[in-house]
């Protein structure tokens, strides 16, 4: 058996639950580990302290799987976890589509699972969970009996791992283009090609919120993807909306889920880049009664946090200066980087910038099936304000 042995002083961090152990807070390794080994893991003073996956070639030496010293790391531990998440997605009103295993918040660091009705789109984004999968797929295939797997390991994180990035089938071949429900509308999911695992389902909670605030108005979306928080406003009583992406594959499926619709009268799509759209629509004196704004998360380093939060000033800047005046700014975030404190001020401080004052009517994160642990930084990710904008 292979033993991790922590330094000195256990971090805060481990001690409070986070399962991530870092190759500088080990002080040694005992055995010759293979990566994606499993490993015991003890403090200074010998303390046990859980059992983990380790790998030598990555920053993140081992990551915790179980600090019970009596469970067992097995075929059923991974069954066993896939249906405590399940129950408890369950128990908190999702059944068709929800983010089934949310990595580090359902205790299974680094795994990722999307349930698309019937159809489930995996992540395994460490080495350690990588050589389960092959359980995990039994496990799915047994509680669920799904119409197909995919896995969209198509991640570059997966190479700090030394992982190859890969995508494919993990059941029997099926068509991966399908369509879910959502808030009593209908999208498409494009399965293999799809931004991610195909389609952000942590705004799906966030999506009713604009129901009341779209009626008869005229709205803009920016950075649309799917365009479903365009389609929703549609749906809930807007007069106009247009929605814009960069990507001429967004915009199709944007267009193609309006018309899935019947709502394709109402809604227009764009592919544009939105910093330039944005800038010449306020030139033009265009106003809107609603900006919705939900970018790409600007940094994926605490380096560039700066350089984030300058481009979501810049962005909401431009949104809030197309506004009429008692009109709603409907904005996200989704980088844990950027802290839900610091979101706030960056939008006041865009507001000032333009001489509006603002008000908040929502602020809220992810989904709940994307449950936060607060002592797992990483969990709480998403932040979703709505603002009027006097
Ligand atoms: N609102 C979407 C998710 C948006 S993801 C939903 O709820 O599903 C961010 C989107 O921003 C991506 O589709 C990406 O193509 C787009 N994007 C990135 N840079 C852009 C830019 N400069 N202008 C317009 N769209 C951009």
């Amino acid at each position: 058996m292979i033993t991790i042995h922590l330094r000195n002083k256990i971090s805060q961090r481990i001690a409070q639950g986070h399962p991530w152990i870092f190759a500088n807070e080990v002080e040694r390794v005992e055995g010759n580990p293979v990566g994606g080994e499993l490993a015991e893991v003890f403090a200074h003073d010998k303390k046990f302290i859980g059992r983990a996956y380790i790998n030598p070639k990555s920053q993140i030496l081992a990551r915790l799987l179980t600090r019970d010293k009596n469970e067992t790391i097995d075929a059923l531990f991974f069954e066993r976890k896939i249906k405590e998440a399940w129950d408890y997605r369950q128990k908190i009103g999702y059944t068709e589509n929800c983010r089934l295993v949310f990595g580090e918040a359902d205790f299974l660091p680094a795994l990722i699972i999307d349930k698309f009705n019937d159809y489930l789109v995996i992540q395994t984004l460490a080495l350690g969970m990588e050589v389960w999968k092959d359980s995990i797929v039994n496990a799915l295939e047994k509680i669920f009996q799904p119409k197909g797997i995919y896995e969209r390991n198509d991640v570059p994180v997966r190479e700090l791992e030394g992982l190859t990035q890969k995508k494919g089938f993990l059941s029997a071949p099926f068509d991966t283009n399908i369509i879910i429900n959502e808030n009593g509308l209908r999208f498409h999911v494009d399965i293999e090609h799809g931004q991610k695992t195909g389609f952000f389902l942590d705004q799906q909670d966030n999506r009713k919120a604009i129901q009341h605030i779209v009626k008869g108005a005229d709205v803009l979306g920016a950075f649309c993807y799917t365009g479903s928080f365009e389609i929703h406003a549609a749906h809930y009583g807007a007069k106009s909306v247009l929605g814009l992406d960069i990507s001429e594959a967004a915009i199709e499926s944007s267009r193609k889920n309006a018309l899935l619709n019947g709502l394709q009268d109402i809604c227009r799509f764009d592919a544009v880049n939105a910093f330039d759209v944005l800038k010449q629509f306020s030139k033009e004196n265009k106003q809107y009664d609603v900006v919705m704004l939900d970018p790409p998360a600007f940094t994926k380093s605490r380096e560039s946090i700066d350089n984030a939060i300058k481009g979501y000033k810049e962005i909401n800047l431009r949104g809030i200066k197309l506004l009429k005046k008692g009109g709603f700014l409907v904005t996200s975030s989704c980088t844990n980087l950027v802290k839900p404190e610091v979101f706030l001020n960056t939008i006041e401080s865009a507001a000032k910038d333009a001489k509006r004052k603002i008000r908040q009517v929502v602020f809220q994160s992810q989904s709940a099936d994307h449950p936060i642990i607060r002592s797992m930084e990483n969990t709480n990710y998403l932040k979703f304000l709505i603002v009027q904008v006097l």
